[in-house]
């Protein structure tokens, strides 16, 4: 087992730094507080390659490992976790497009994809079926060549600014094997969108319904053969649950740098904070259990990479430890700046707010620990 990073790794996760640094921490805030949704910064990181981290090159992509984006993605949230969580899910379509595409759809949709120049959704979840997903009800009937689709997707990221809508569609019977994954285009007639929702994170990024009224659609944008949607939505959740992990990692790293400047600067009964052992140990734990979060991401990405049989279930545990641990370390950085966590100048809380949707989405953590234990039993 070897814990040291090449120095490829070592090289872009420093390119991820600088470009977080100076595009997105100084202007976080302000995005947060104003919705904004930054695409020329969001093009800036494609351009860097992060566009397609993980699209071999032979399709265009940047060609790097699983384990190479995490380290990518913990650079890029230490700054600004909901920006970085809009980026993950764009690279987690650019590669279901990239892997169940054929060569025409990749050459159609992937090199724009991967300059940034388009933008990406995963649409899944509906009003009706979130954790139990393969109950989606939108339905695409063949007509002629087409698809005719009603039915409306919920709290889809980038809805109303992504250019291409990945949608888990369903084409067959009412099983998880009666769903197709189909590339809607923004502008199809019938393709329609809800207001941004008011969140309490994610606020760089809108979350809106994806409404489709008699939307046709060329059954050509089908990934895949029909009724493969719901794996293929499956394997790229995946990598998706690793990469807002390691979101998490960056937000909680970026809080706990936040809180060790502070508990030195800070003083209370004529001391600084930092001195007094209550403190000293919270800093310990808070550096021990986000050491434990990184090489359990870390194993889990490493684990993808490798195409390991138990891939999934590290990817679930990973996700559950990694997003539960991170957001209660933001929640101790808050503590420990007092009042002064709670307003928004020292950006603790922004953290905290962002981390909070990373336990509920790409799966909850309690659908993780039902995945973890279908995999222990199955394996018993
Ligand atoms: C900001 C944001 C962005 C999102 N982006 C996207 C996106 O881009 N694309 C997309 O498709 N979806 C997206 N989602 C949706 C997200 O994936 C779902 O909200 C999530 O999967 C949970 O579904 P639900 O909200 O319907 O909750 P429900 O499924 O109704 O769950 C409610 C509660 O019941 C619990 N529960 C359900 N079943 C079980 C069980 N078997 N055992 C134990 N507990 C259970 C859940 O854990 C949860 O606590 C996003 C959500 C948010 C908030």
């Amino acid at each position: 087992m070897d814990f040291e990073l090449s120095e490829d790794q070592r090289a872009f996760q420093a390119t991820a730094r600088a470009f977080a640094r100076e595009r997105l921490l100084p202007n976080a805030g302000k995005w947060d507080d104003e919705r904004h949704f930054p695409a020329a910064e969001l093009r800036e990181a494609a351009q860097l390659g992060f566009g397609g981290i993980y699209v071999p090159e032979e399709h265009g992509g940047t060609g790097l490992t699983r384990l190479d984006a995490a380290l990518i993605f913990e650079e890029l949230a230490y700054a600004d976790p909901s920006t970085t969580g809009f980026l993950t899910i764009h690279n987690m379509v650019a590669g279901m497009i990239s892997r169940f595409g054929d060569d025409e759809q990749r050459a159609r949709y992937l090199p724009k994809i991967i300059a940034g120049d388009h933008f990406v959704s995963y649409c899944l979840t509906e009003p009706g079926s979130g954790s139990d997903a393969a109950a989606l009800k939108t339905r695409a009937e063949a007509e002629g060549e087409n698809y005719r689709i009603n039915g409306t997707k919920a709290f889809i990221s980038g809805g109303g600014v992504a250019d291409l809508y990945v949608t888990m569609l369903r084409t067959g019977d009412d099983s998880s094997k009666g769903i197709s994954c189909v590339v809607v285009e923004d502008n199809t007639p019938g393709l329609s969108f809800g207001l941004p929702e008011r969140k309490m994170g994610w606020n760089s990024q809108p979350t809106a319904q994806v409404q489709f009224t008699d939307c046709l659609v060329p059954q050509s944008n089908r990934l895949g053969r029909e009724g493969e949607g719901f794996r293929f939505a499956m394997i790229g959740l995946d990598g998706g649950r690793i990469n807002i992990a390691a979101c998490s990692l960056g937000g909680a790293q970026a809080c706990l740098d936040t809180a060790l400047a502070y508990v030195k600067e800070r003083r209370a009964f004529g001391r600084p904070i930092a001195d007094f052992q209550a403190v000293q140990f919270k800093l310990a734990d808070m550096a021990t259990e986000l050491d434990a979060a990184r090489l359990m991401v870390h194993r889990a990405a490493a684990s993808l990479d490798a195409k390991s049989p138990d891939a999934t279930k590290h990817c679930a545990m990973a996700k559950r430890f990694a997003t539960d641990i991170c957001h209660r370390i933001c929640d101790e950085a808050l503590q420990l700046h007092g009042g002064y966590g709670y307003i928004k100048d020292y950006q603790v809380e922004r953290y905290l707010r962002d981390l909070r949707v990373h336990r509920i989405l790409e799966g909850t953590n309690e659908i993780m620990r039902v995945i973890i234990a279908r995999k222990l039993l199955e394996a018993a």
